[in-house]
């Protein structure tokens, strides 16, 4: 059996995460956080077992011709994991470490997330197990184009629409646009969403997550008295989602004094010049070499004194024995799911406050929304238009939560999931059950 089919598999039964082997399963870390939120649901918690169960998955095999002419073969998946609010929506990710079970875990996230600020979508994800900067351009393209034929049963414009997630962007995106355009025998250019943006991409969707990861930073810190000028920032994670929210927090006057990437751990305790940062990490791929501030043990990273702590890579990062000791007084979920249950209660015991995924990280998704409707009507926006409709959504569904927790008396994450499961059951009901 291929080490590929055993961690399939593995995943499937359950145990421990493959990107963090003392982290608990993804989809363990959902099942739980959805425990959490039934007993609010009231009459519609006969309906809390749909969220135990993804609708749909699909595995595929990717094989591709290697540049050398070897023929290899990747595992891909789609997990469509609940559509009753819409079509699916929801990232597609390249990573060595994307198992099944990690990629139901993000599809339950998005079904929460686009619920969480009332977004006309269900929650779906995807994920290739290959390492990118393994490849050449040439073989992902071809990667890319044979799992967008596999999967082209179950997406499209009014099914589901993939986007951009870790180890893809842009360029993946129009491959799978064109891809599935030529399938179908015209261009659908609403199959998916962050494309560049001459083929019908969104202006500001770039930026978008880590725009809402500020705000989202920003509504928090307004509420706990922790301004953000002057504020000790430390992000983890400086790509799509990092590297824009510790600009937009360096431009607001935070002192950023902390980064950490896959190839370097780096902090300065008067503050990163992050452009510079950004300019180097985008030359080099990676923060390795970055002379503007110096190396730290990744165990040192999590110990630094902070106002704002981003996780903004992946998931399994906060586990109970660093909830213990981090030393911070916000936390913004720029990742999905870097926060487990467990860790969770230390940090509100700690009194720590906890801005979750499912709300911190939504701005990518409202904006991919935002360019699936300029799709739809060919007709596009203003990046101010965007941007102001961005703040208007996030802004409003930070208040609605904040007023949530306050009226429950739970966290950020209880109250998130459930507005987002109210309206999710509320349509499941009313849409009855078929047949
Ligand atoms: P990306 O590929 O652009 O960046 C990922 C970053 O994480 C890179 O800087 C990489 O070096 C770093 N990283 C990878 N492994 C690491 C490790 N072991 N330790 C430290 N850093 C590591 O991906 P992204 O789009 O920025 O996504 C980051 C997170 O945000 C993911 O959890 C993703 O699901 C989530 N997210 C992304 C979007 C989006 O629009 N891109 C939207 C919502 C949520």
């Amino acid at each position: 059996m291929s080490s590929s089919h055993t961690q399939a598999n593995t995943a499937a039964v359950g145990g421990l995460s493959f990107l963090n082997p003392a982290a608990p399963e993804p989809w363990a870390s959902f099942v739980e956080q959805i425990d959490r939120v039934a007993p609010h649901m009231g009459p519609l918690s006969k309906w809390v077992d749909t969220l135990k169960h993804p609708k749909r998955i699909l595995i595929v095999d990717v094989p591709i011709v290697r540049d050398d002419g070897s023929v290899a073969h990747y595992e891909g998946y789609r997990v469509q994991h609940n559509l009753s609010r819409g079509p699916g929506k929801g990232g597609v990710r390249f990573h060595p470490a994307v198992t099944l079970n990690e990629v139901m875990a993000l599809s339950g996230w998005m079904t929460i997330k686009n619920a969480a600020v009332n977004l006309p979508y269900g929650g779906a994800k995807g994920g290739i197990r290959i390492d990118p900067r393994a490849h050449s351009r040439g073989e992902l393209q071809r990667i890319t184009r044979r799992f967008t034929s596999e999967i082209g049963l179950i997406i499209g414009p009014e099914k589901d629409i993939p986007a951009p997630d870790v180890g893809t962007n842009e360029q993946t995106m129009a491959w799978m646009m064109d891809t599935y355009s030529m399938n179908v025998g015209s261009t659908a250019t609403g199959v998916v969403t962050g494309k560049p943006i001459p083929l019908g991409g969104s202006l500001g969707r770039h930026e978008a997550t880590g725009r809402g990861v500020f705000i989202a930073a920003r509504e928090a810190g307004r509420r706990s008295n922790v301004p953000i000028a002057g504020a000790r920032v430390v992000v983890q994670g400086f790509g799509n989602v990092g590297g824009i929210a510790a600009r937009m927090f360096h431009e607001a006057g935070a002192r950023v004094i902390a980064l950490q990437d896959h190839s370097a751990t780096l902090s300065n305790e008067a503050g990163i010049d992050v452009p510079a940062a950004l300019a180097h990490a985008a030359a080099n791929g990676g923060l390795a070499g970055f002379a503007g501030a110096a190396p730290i043990s990744v165990e040192d990273f999590w110990l630094l004194s902070s106002d704002y702590l981003v996780p903004a890579a992946l998931e399994g990062q906060i586990l109970p024995e660093r909830a213990r000791t981090i030393s911070t007084k916000i936390v913004v979920e720029g990742a999905n799911g870097p926060t487990t249950p467990a860790a969770d209660d230390i940090l509100r015991d700690r009194g720590i406050l906890v801005v979750p995924d499912v709300l911190a990280n939504a701005g990518g998704v409202t904006v991919s929304y935002f360019e699936w409707v300029q799709d739809f009507s060919s007709f596009f926006w203003s990046e101010d238009e965007i941007n102001a409709r961005l703040e208007r959504i996030m802004v409003g569904a930070f208040e609605a939560i904040w007023q949530m927790a306050e009226e429950r008396k739970v966290s950020l994450r209880t109250a998130t999931f459930i507005i987002a499961c109210q309206r999710v059951l509320a349509a499941r009901e009313q849409r009855g059950l078929y047949p």
